[in-house]
């Protein structure tokens, strides 16, 4: 088994739509960046290519390149699946923790993990959401996102297969 963490932050714009997750969250404010600034989608990324010691998500999909600019978060996603897949690996499970003042997300969980669960391919229950708003910290105008994520070796053999007899000599 290998795990990974991921962790991104974006501040808030106002005049572009938030998305967080792959979906659009109704605000008067959206998460700016060089692509659509989801923060969460980046951090599960950045979590997988961790996991398999790969280049981070600043590296494979650099901010200063054009192609970048405004694009959906989830073609860095499909890219980092692709490696784990190449690497031998699928998800086992994956939790998130957003920390951001405003809008609530608590009204939106069950859309986030449906849809971030058909993005990567695994069952709804494999995928952990939580919100929290940032007590005390001062970062009202900004969204933090964190993720772990565990990924087993596909060619596992079952758990509960007993070990081969030794060998006795001849
Ligand atoms: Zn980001």
């Amino acid at each position: 088994m290998k795990i990974g963490f991921g962790w991104d932050s974006h501040e808030f714009k106002s005049g572009i739509p938030l998305k967080i997750g792959g979906i659009e969250i109704p605000h008067p404010k959206g998460l700016g960046g060089h692509s659509d600034g989801d923060v969460l989608l980046h951090a599960i990324t950045d979590a997988l290519l961790g996991a398999i010691a790969a280049p981070d998500i600043g590296t494979l999909f650099s901010p200063s390149d054009a192609r970048w600019k405004g694009a959906d978060s989830a073609v860095f996603l499909a890219e980092a699946l692709r490696r784990v897949e190449a690497a031998g690996y699928r998800i086992a499970n994956l939790d998130s923790t957003l920390i951001l003042a405003a809008p609530k997300i608590g009204p939106h969980t069950t859309a986030l993990r449906e849809h971030i669960s058909g993005l990567m391919n695994v069952p709804p229950d494999c995928v952990g959401i939580k919100a929290k708003t940032p007590e005390g910290l001062r970062i009202d105008n900004a969204a933090i996102a964190q993720v772990v994520v565990l990924l087993e070796e596909i060619t596992q053999p079952p758990r509960l297969r007993k070990p081969k007899p030794k060998k006795s000599p001849r």
